[in-house]
């Protein structure tokens, strides 16, 4: 039975990895006084999606998510105006948290969001925007055992889990490492899949326990029909660290999530640069954007030359299952904050209580809110693309996006969707400061000089000397002249 919130903190030695020892960071809007926990409330006219009759602006960024957020505080700092648009009713893209109206409970509307981090520069670039509160993620799995019994262990596997799961009686590092050294099979850096990767990092047992089946059910694919890449995100222990990542900061936002949002895009230099505009599909307003200099996308990058004919990329999309426990024993409903059930019996990989979080407002914490809310995750691949699908396939398909988004006059193409990578938070932030800094010293931000100035464009002609397909007017050129300036 679950008895108290499970610990934010990893025992010793472990939790000293971690550098963020306190609270740390600054959070503008709590600074001036803004008392409320959960999102504030935004006004009618960004809430109306209306793009229509705006001035020109610099920069149109499309997704107010992570990748979005970056580029429009970056721009906004430079000086440049940003519209930012969004065709979901929130900021924050899939990291965005709310408080879930019946019991207060602060929760994520797209899934566990965990950061991790070992990029100083990110780490420097977060904290201004939030305070953040250490948090040493630890998962439990719920794992069928050799002697047929459901064992609650750690994930990523430690000594305890192939203890329990696997009847060994492992008590060192030393141990654990020639344990390991007779069930591994293969070279780990010579895995040509998922499959072969876990093989070589955790050997037949564990991976038939733990992977096979969970990664079957995440992905819609064993991990023999994915990249390497995708088993090796987990670490591998030999030791008692049952922390899920290994990075030098690992914290939570102490407002949530969306508030890191909120102070990127409307507050400081956003306040007066950026315009932002929610319920606003990008492919039913586009015609009426207001003239600028730049497009960023940071949409799927298929959905933006879906007329080009190529096939779609793949996506695995989440559905959530909410369940409110009313009355559970001593508050809880399961004894850690995320429990993996990577069995096959069961449709959904993980279950979910955010009540466990540090983060919770203030009521939460002091128990005084009995019942607790569960998210019951199944993986799909129906909805929102939220993961793309890392594999050989995929990449080459991918590749051909590429291609045709290098040539893309006037549109740059930012983050996880429009890159088509399996990103972490923090990679998605470097990457999007990383493209700002590129697009800035390309000159990418500044006004194309009037037409008259520019040395005509050379129109390559066909043997039958009309124009190639690409120059007839298609998805391309039509976001060529909406940016065009005007
Ligand atoms: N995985 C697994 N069993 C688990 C946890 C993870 O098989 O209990 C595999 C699965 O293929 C997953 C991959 O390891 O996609 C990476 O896990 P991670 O937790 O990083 O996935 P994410 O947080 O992106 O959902």
């Amino acid at each position: 039975m679950p008895s108290g919130p499970f610990g934010a903190r990893a025992d010793p030695p472990w939790n000293k990895e971690n550098a963020c020892t306190g609270v740390c960071g600054y959070d503008a809007l709590f600074g001036d006084g803004e008392e409320s926990e959960g999102p504030i409330k935004l006004s009618e006219e960004i809430m109306s999606g209306e793009v229509k009759g705006l001035p020109k602006v610099n920069v149109v960024i499309v997704g107010a998510g992570l990748s979005g957020a970056v580029m429009a505080e970056r721009c906004a700092t430079m000086g440049k105006t940003c519209l930012v648009i969004d065709k979901r009713d929130h900021i924050g893209g899939n990291c965005y948290d709310y408080l879930h109206a019946d019991t207060g409970i602060r929760m994520s509307r797209y899934g566990a969001h965990l950061f991790h981090t070992k990029y100083e520069r990110v780490w420097e670039y977060v904290t201004r925007f939030s305070e953040w509160v250490p948090f040493d993620h630890r998962v439990r799995g719920l794992v069928r055992g050799k002697d047929s019994k459901m064992h609650l262990v750690p994930i990523p596997p430690t000594q305890k889990s192939v203890n329990a799961l696997l009847g060994e009686n492992i008590q060192s590092d030393a141990e654990m490492e020639e344990w390991y050294k007779k069930v591994r099979v293969g070279d780990v850096d010579e895995a040509q899949n998922g499959e072969e990767a876990a093989l070589a990092r955790v050997g037949p047992d564990l991976y038939e326990a733990i992977f096979r089946h969970y990664t079957k059910k995440q992905w819609d694919k064993y991990p023999s029909e994915l990249d390497a890449s995708v088993l090796k995100r987990l670490p591998c222990r030999t030791t008692t660290d049952d922390r899920y990542f290994s990075c030098k900061y690992q914290a939570l936002p102490a407002r949530g999530y969306t508030r890191i949002f909120e102070n990127m895009l409307l507050t400081g230099p956003c306040k007066r640069k950026v315009t932002v505009r929610l319920n606003c599909d990008f492919f039913k307003v586009r015609s009426e954007l207001p003239a600028h200099d730049l497009l960023i996308f940071t949409g799927p990058i298929d959905a933006f030359y879906t007329s080009q004919g190529l096939p779609k990329l793949e996506y695995r999309s989440i559905r959530f299952e909410e369940t409110v426990h009313e009355n559970p024993d001593g508050g809880y409903h399961q004894e850690a904050f995320v429990v993996n059930h990577p069995y096959p019996e069961v449709p959904y990989t993980r279950i979910v209580e955010y009540k466990h979080l540090p983060i919770q407002p203030e009521s939460v914490k002091q128990g005084k809110v009995t019942p607790s809310v569960t998210h019951t995750e199944y993986s799909t691949a129906e909805g929102d693309p939220y993961y793309p699908v890392p594999n050989t396939q995929n990449r080459e398909l991918y590749e051909r996006y590429r291609s045709l988004a290098e040539k893309e006059p006037g549109v740059a193409f930012v983050g996880r969707l429009a890159s088509y990578k399996y990103f972490n938070m923090d990679e998605a932030i470097k990457n999007a400061l990383e493209m700002f800094d590129d697009l800035r010293e390309k000159g990418r931000f500044e006004p194309k000089p009037p037409a008259a100035a520019r040395p005509p464009k050379e129109v390559p002609k066909l043997d039958d000397g009309s124009a190639p397909p690409s120059s007839r007017g298609s998805v391309c050129s039509q976001a060529a002249a909406n940016c065009a300036v005007q």
